[in-house]
């Protein structure tokens, strides 16, 4: 008797990048900030490790909700806390998407938009894999070899983009290639559509534009956030999103009761009363961002312009899967997707200055090697 579910059975599951314990590895595969939270957040943290721990924290992160509203210039009314920008990803596709009942008659007509989930490709690879386990239909558009955002011309003459999809899920600036994209392009795209179009802006603190005014103005805007990259707190697992008050609280009645830990809620709070700290961290990453472009550029690597914590690059020589071996072997860690639209590429996140060196060191020996 089979007890799994036929839908699981046949889910391919999202492999995330290798969280290896190699001694002295350079881990540039994870987008993790190489640099630590501050110490005042540590602190706080340290400060919440008590007896308390015994008891359930706040079910709506209170606290949280009402500095980052502060922030943002909006109620706490707006905002919803989930462990991890994931789960605020999941959440959007449980509140907002109707699984499929039934395969569409015929075979090959499209997926009523209620059930489509649809999202650029390339984009954040969680996306798919979200969408099906749900049950939904996910809709994959192709970006150009830019990977700049198609205008709405563009996408109608496509076919592919629906413009009334239950969900569209953008990643701005774009992951895997970097790209950051116009808050008055965002804006075009988000007016055009019918469904909730959510802006994930996991890596919006290292960009030129945010497009936070946008999930302020318009009802069916979402914008989701997270502290994990650029505020070195992975470990903690917070994300957040803003939004109207009605998608916001179909958010929270499905969300579960105590989504987001103690520590957690402790260790952002004490993040926002901090920002120089990281706004330093921003200014250093991005700083080592152009000197590793630079270099790899010189070693005729094709780096795509980035506006986030990693740099997107085709290599030179050797297929970037060779590369991403070749990089481990010598203990540098890179992450490869074997995608069809991305498999010539590597993602290289940035660390700090001595890892970029290193790399550099590393790849120029490689090329060395491959020219005998
Ligand atoms: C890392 C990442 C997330 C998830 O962040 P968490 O808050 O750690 O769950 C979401 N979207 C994109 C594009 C990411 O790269």
């Amino acid at each position: 008797m089979k007890r799994v579910r036929p839908l699981v059975q046949k889910l391919r599951a999202y492999v995330p990048g290798e969280q290896s314990r190699i001694k002295g590895l350079i881990k540039l595969n994870t987008n993790e900030n190489p640099y630590p939270p501050s110490p005042k957040v540590l602190a706080a943290v340290k400060a919440a490790v008590d007896g308390r721990l015994r008891l359930y924290p706040n079910p709506t992160a209170q606290v949280l909700r009402e500095k980052l509203a502060k922030l943002h210039g909006c109620s706490p009314e707006n905002i919803i806390v989930g462990n991890g920008c994931d789960d605020i990803l999941a959440m959007a596709c449980r509140a907002f998407v109707e699984p499929l009942t039934a395969p569409a008659k015929p075979l090959d007509a499209p997926a009523p938009a209620r059930s489509v989930v649809q999202f650029f490709d390339p984009s954040y690879s969680l996306y798919p894999v979200l969408a099906a386990i749900h049950g939904a239909h996910a809709q994959a558009v192709p970006l150009a070899d830019d990977f700049a955002l198609p205008s709405l011309a563009e996408l109608k003459k496509g076919g592919q983009w629906d413009f009334r999809a239950a969900l569209t899920l953008v990643t701005t600036p774009n992951a895997p290639s970097g790209r950051g994209y116009s808050t008055a392009e965002l804006e075009r795209l988000c007016r055009a559509q019918k469904g909730v179009i959510l802006l994930d802006e996991t890596y919006v603190d290292f960009a030129e534009e945010n497009a936070m005014a946008l999930a302020l103005k318009y009802p069916q805007v979402l914008v989701a956030r997270t502290f994990s990259k650029a505020y070195s707190l992975c470990f903690q697992r917070v994300g957040y999103c803003v939004g109207h008050p009605e998608l916001i609280g179909g958010l929270h009645k499905i969300r579960d009761s105590y989504n987001v830990n103690g520590l957690g809620q402790v260790a952002a709070a004490a993040t926002l009363d901090d920002q120089p700290y990281y706004q330093a961290n921003f200014r250093r990453i991005g700083a080592t961002r152009e000197r590793l472009s630079h270099g790899l550029t010189a070693l005729g690597f094709r780096v795509c312009p980035s506006q986030t914590n990693f740099i997107f690059a085709k290599p030179s020589v050797l297929s970037a899967e060779r590369w991403l071996q070749k990089l481990r072997d010598r203990k540098i860690l890179v992450r490869w997707f074997g995608y069809p639209s991305v498999r010539d590429y590597l993602r290289i996140s940035i660390g700090t200055d001595a890892e970029a060196d290193a790399l550099l060191k590393t790849v120029r020996r490689i090329l060395g090697e491959c020219r005998g």
